[in-house]
């Protein structure tokens, strides 16, 4: 059970001059992991678009004119070949995604079988697909998912400026029904919707005190879709996103803390920083669902200047 974090003392730690908060976040990282080591994992769409939620940010959302070429739930061949693209690419997590507001159970039991398959390859597996009852979430780990991502995205008072559709409480829900099937839980939010940095240490100590901590945190950097209702959003101060990765990691210090989305526009060196907070884990390969991220290529030669290594299995 970890410690029950207030508003106030998690404050006072975002709010420290930003050197001293990296030593500290430095500090608790080394204590749990190898500080030159990132997790990798690759996310890919296995159903694109027509989501009847409303996410603000979302260009899969059927509310919104994104452009976005919809796909229908992919054949399992077609994720077992990218999955092992994945797995040379030095991959150990796989991720899959679909756009739906909760999964019919028929479509569970295609995701099913493709999880069993991915884990066949010796790839971790994850999925995302909305909203989850308690014998879903049972139905997917006897198919041996070791994973489940759903975010609440933001602090519960700035919830709603971003999606009505659904309540922060039916994700509450989820997220119970998938840490009492045994699943582990990868939960964490988005940055820059213009939320405050109180709704930013909200979110992060709301997660921080639940019974169990997730044991994987994406921290999300919002990608300006056209189309989309914050399209035109201003972008974060890139030292409040650094400093948010920071409180993760400090308040959440066994977890993995996931620089997810948003990479594709960060330099090298904001990177870097995120690093140096303890942020350790990425997601890798072209696309992050539908959205660009860097190559692998231009990740690669990132690592080999900085002498990070790829965390294996
Ligand atoms: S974030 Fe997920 S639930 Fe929300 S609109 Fe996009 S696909 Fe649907």
């Amino acid at each position: 059970m970890p410690k029950s974090y207030t508003l106030q003392s998690a404050q006072e730690i975002f709010n420290l001059p930003l050197l001293e908060l990296l030593y500290k976040a430095q500090a608790v990282h080394r204590e749990s992991f190898n500080p030159n080591e990132v997790q990798i994992s690759t996310l890919l769409s296995i159903k694109t678009g027509s989501c009847p939620e409303n996410c603000a940010y979302c260009p899969q959302s059927a509310h919104y004119n994104t452009g976005l070429q919809k796909e229908p739930l992919m054949k399992i061949e077609e994720v077992l070949t990218a999955a092992k693209r994945a797995k040379d690419a030095g991959s150990t997590r796989f991720c899959m995604g679909a756009a739906w507001r909760e999964p019919k159970d028929d479509d569970l039991e295609l995701v099913c079988e493709m999880v069993s398959e991915v884990k066949k390859l010796g790839l971790e597996t994850c999925v995302t697909l909305g909203l989850l009852k308690t014998h879903q979430a049972e139905r997917l780990k006897d198919a041996g998912l070791d994973f489940y991502n759903h975010n609440i995205d933001t602090s519960p008072e700035f919830y709603e400026e971003i999606i009505t559709t659904r309540t922060f409480e039916d994700r509450l829900n989820t997220l119970k029904n998938v840490r009492k099937s045994g699943v582990k839980v990868c939960c964490g939010g988005i940055l820059g919707m213009g939320e405050t940095n109180e709704d930013r240490i909200k979110m992060l100590v709301l997660l921080a005190n639940l019974e169990e901590q997730p044991e994987s945190v994406p921290i999300n950097k919002l990608i300006k879709i056209p189309g989309t209702p914050l399209e035109s959003q201003a972008d974060i101060d890139p030292f409040d996103f650094v400093r948010t990765i920071a409180l993760a990691r400090i308040l959440m210090p066994k977890s993995y803390v996931r620089l997810s989305a948003g990479r594709e526009q960060m330099s090298d060196e904001l990177q870097a920083m995120c690093f140096m907070a303890g942020a350790n884990s990425i997601f890798y390969g072209e696309k992050l669902l539908t959205a660009g991220n860097p190559v692998p290529e231009q990740d690669n030669k990132l690592f080999e200047r900085l002498g990070l290594s790829k965390k294996l299995a």
